[in-house]
């Protein structure tokens, strides 16, 4: 990677699906894998088009039962360009001798560019070049454009432009006993003279998708008329073409691609609006500037920019230039989550819109994600936050299915806000089905509570609480209330039965039910939403609030109950002060970690591979990602120290450190969200073991240093987790009681930092170096806002700048 691209040299069949997966094009409506357009799904191979929201369900029967799940849809895959010489098989990487190959992610544009020269059989050689775009200016377009140059020969050459529903969600390997065949064709497909069309629908969701495109052909800058053939079967339409090829001319074929579903907005029929807004949209150059003024103008929005040492390659990071890391981390949040997705019904998938992993589902990692958002673009976070709004009555209705009152989130959602969790995951070590009970992460639903705060904090979005923030809060404390225990031989309440974010953790050794007793990350975080319902009842109007109170029927009693278990929630602490990940953990057993680390070559999916020894994560002092020390990660200091003597216990500073190195040592790092909340945490003690974790949570798809994970799709919260560490973190950004507070902890190999932050309305650039800090806010018309730097307060007006030397 180099300053604004990431570039591939030669073809390594063993890396293509991690190269699909990083070179996905998207716009937040829908992406499309990197994928060669001539490829088809293969063990090489996986082309896949993914949809914003375009969920589906199918049944599936393992080991006897009948279980159902829900799936991010693989769409028709609207890619399928290929040639060949009349009579032979089609163009294919596997029957050639590739002389060069070279692919290209430009990242400032948004397009992808393949460039290759092959020898077939025959001793020809040819050169193929294509750029690729999915429009960030028309959420409905996409083009491709292929130049086939004859280079040492002349005759004639087919080519074939295909739309291809019979795609089915294949990627997961461990999904592949289940039932995978989600479209169903609705009519024929229709060709009209220079174009293909399709029309599917899934299966049980019943989201009707169309595909309308266009194909244009010249050879030598003339254009082709030639209708050529169509073939047709079933879920699938292709145009073939015979053109005259001459050595060292080009033949370019121009796709243009128009896709709408049943779930857009402002259409009538979405088969009839895909024709339409084929036929009025432009060719691949027409579409490429809009595309890239787009890019242009979100990359003024977004944009990182960063010095590091020895940069543009250093040492540390495998030689990859972190800029542009952190730029391709930026690019694919966006084209998950976009301008678009303002528009749309959608939560932000897990593994983006880049793969089939995790189906599609959306869990609490959006805390990792949104806060980044916040401070560029907020409108997508309130979108975003909306879509658990419009799930809050599911919510509703599952808090009561489990005995409990107010709203509960589930940990994994899709379409309509079911819990969609699994309830069984396969072992490829042992080759059994495990139980899956990380549903009982109740957590989820005081992340929601925490970003719809945060979101609040940045914008001052008092509309926003009115209509849709204070009612989530305000069932999301009634939940926590009602989850709770009174022991009065402590006088305390606890949480039982709940897993924290450790998933190794799901239950007791060798217990027959899942669940645990007073995670402290959980009952710290009931403890803040019960407070922080409270509070936004005080921020509302007046009227507000008692309509909110009269419909939720929400009695003083009950609010004083919430004050009551705020200030009497238990924690448990270790014998040596240390905060317990949970009730009993200081029992579990030491983990032999030498054993292990010598008997296995890296201890990732340590609970497959204790399963399948007839053991369990779950006896031992260990962990997945970071439980107890996420609260480090979301609170500061300050924020802790407040908390702890609201509850009535000590708060020693001087336990973070061990804390934070009791539970750092014992964790597997097996979440790619472990290195965000590692790096946040370290930031303050040990600066440069936190900027060492940054730069692995950086590489962590670009590398797949999980071993097979990226293929499936990208960790979208470690690619904005990571970003937001240079964002919040490592400038000290908080936003508390109305302030932007700024609290800098440059590491030291980090010699330049510059971002531009949304605050209040008011657009404000931040520059780090060494130790002086320039805040400059740009001109508009928003009221002055209030900046803390150092322990001191500056009132910043538009156009106004302060300049600060720490100390
Ligand atoms: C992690 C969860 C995370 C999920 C989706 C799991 O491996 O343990 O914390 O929400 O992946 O990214």
């Amino acid at each position: 990677m180099t300053g604004w691209a990431l570039v591939y040299e030669g073809f390594d069949p063993a890396q293509e699906r991690l190269r699909e997966t990083l070179c996905t094009l998207g716009n937040g409506y829908f992406a499309t894998r990197g994928a060669a357009a001539e490829s088809a799904a293969d063990s090489v191979h996986y082309p896949g088009t993914y949809i914003a929201g375009c969920y589906d369900r199918l049944p599936s029967v393992i080991e006897g039962r009948t279980l159902e799940h829900e799936d991010l849809v693989n769409a028709p895959n609207w890619l399928p360009t290929t040639f060949r010489r009349p009579g032979e098989p089609w163009f294919s990487l596997h029957d050639v001798e590739v002389l060069s190959y070279r692919q290209e992610l430009d990242l400032r544009r948004g397009i992808l560019l393949r460039d290759l020269q092959v020898r077939d059989r025959a001793g020809r050689t040819t050169r193929v070049e294509s750029r690729r775009l999915v429009s960030m200016a028309s959420p409905h377009l996409a083009a491709l454009e292929t130049i086939v140059t004859p280079v040492d020969w002349s005759g004639p050459l087919e080519i074939r432009a295909a739309l291809d529903a019979r795609v089915v969600n294949d990627l997961v390997a461990r999904y592949r006993q289940l039932a995978k065949d989600h479209l169903v064709p609705i009519v024929t497909t229709r060709a009209r003279r220079d174009g293909l069309f399709l029309k599917v629908r899934t299966h049980q969701s019943e989201v009707v998708i169309a595909q309308a495109a266009r194909l244009r052909v010249d050879v030598d800058g003339r254009p082709v008329d030639d209708p050529g053939r169509v073939t047709e079967e079933p879920r699938y339409i292709a145009r073939d073409i015979v053109v005259e090829a001459t050595a060292g001319r080009p033949v370019r074929i121009g796709k243009t691609v128009a896709l709408y579903t049943s779930r857009d907005h402002a259409i009538s029929e979405c088969g009839l609006d895909a024709s339409t807004a084929l036929a009025r949209a432009g060719d691949f150059d027409d579409l490429l500037h809009a595309h890239a003024l787009a890019w242009k103008h979100l990359w003024a929005t977004f944009d990182v920019e960063l010095e590091v040492d020895g940069e543009p390659v250093s040492p540390g990071n495998g030689g990859l230039a972190t800029a542009a890391l952190v730029r391709l981390h930026v690019f694919h949040l966006l084209q998950t989550a976009s301008p678009h997705t303002r528009d749309l019904d959608v939560g932000v998938p897990a593994r983006g819109l880049h793969g089939e992993a995790y189906r599609g589902h959306v869990f609490w990692d959006e805390l990792f994600i949104f806060p980044f958002l916040n401070l560029r673009m907020p409108e997508i976070t309130r979108a975003l936050l909306l879509y658990r709004y419009r799930r809050l009555e599911e919510a509703r209705v599952a808090a009561r299915a489990a005995g409990y009152r107010g709203a509960m989130f589930p940990w994994q959602s899709g379409s309509n806000g079911r819990e969609e969790t699994d309830t069984q995951f396969y072992n490829p070590r042992s080759g059994r089905w495990m139980e899956d009970h990380s549903h009982v992460q109740r957590h989820v639903g005081a992340a929601i509570a925490y970003n719809i705060w945060q979101y609040y904090e940045v914008t001052g979005d008092l509309e926003f609480l009115v209509d849709y923030g204070a009612e989530m809060l305000l069932d999301m404390a009634r939940f926590w209330a009602s989850a709770t225990t009174y022991d009065p031989a402590l006088d305390r309440y606890g949480i039982h039965g709940v897993m924290g974010p450790d998933e190794y953790h799901d239950r007791y050794p060798g217990a027959d039910r899942p669940g645990l007793s007073n995670n402290a990350y959980t009952n710290v975080m009931a403890v803040w939403v019960l407070r922080r319902a409270r509070a936004v009842l005080d921020l509302l109007p007046d009227s507000v609030g008692h309509r909110l109170r009269d419909r939720l029927g929400l009695t003083e009693a009950e609010i004083a109950g919430w004050e009551t278990i705020s200030r009497r929630m238990r924690l448990v602490f270790h014998a040596d002060g240390i905060l317990s990940q949970f009730e009993g953990y200081e029992a579990l057993e030491e983990f032999d970690w030498e054993g292990y680390r010598q008997r296995y070559r890296d201890l990732y999916r340590l609970d497959f591979i204790l399963e399948a020894e007839g053991d369990s994560t779950a006896n031992y002092k260990l962990s997945k990602q970071p439980d107890v020390l996420m609260l480090f990660y979301l609170f500061s200091s300050d924020e802790l120290r407040e908390l702890f003597e609201h509850l009535g216990y000590p708060f020693d500073a001087q336990t973070i450190p061990r804390t934070i190195d009791y539970y750092y040592r014992r964790s597997v790092h097996d979440s790619s969200l472990s290195r965000v909340a590692d790096a946040w945490v370290l930031a303050r003690a040990d600066r440069p073991a936190s900027w060492d974790v940054f730069m692995e949570g950086l590489v962590t798809d670009v590398a797949d240093i999980q071993g097979g994970t990226t293929p499936e799709g990208i960790h979208l919260g470690a690619m904005a987790g990571t970003v937001d560490v240079l964002q919040r973190c490592y400038t000290g950004i908080e936003l508390r009681d109305d302030v932007l507070r700024l609290n800098p902890r440059l590491p030291e190999a980090l010699g330049r930092l510059r971002l531009w932050v949304r605050y209040r309305g008011q657009s404000l650039r931040i520059e780090l170096e060494g130790r002086a800090i320039q805040v400059q806010a740009m001109h508009c018309v928003a009221p002055a806002i209030r900046v803390v730097i150092n322990g001191k307060t500056y009132e910043l007006a538009a156009s106004e700048h302060c300049a600060v030397e720490l100390t």
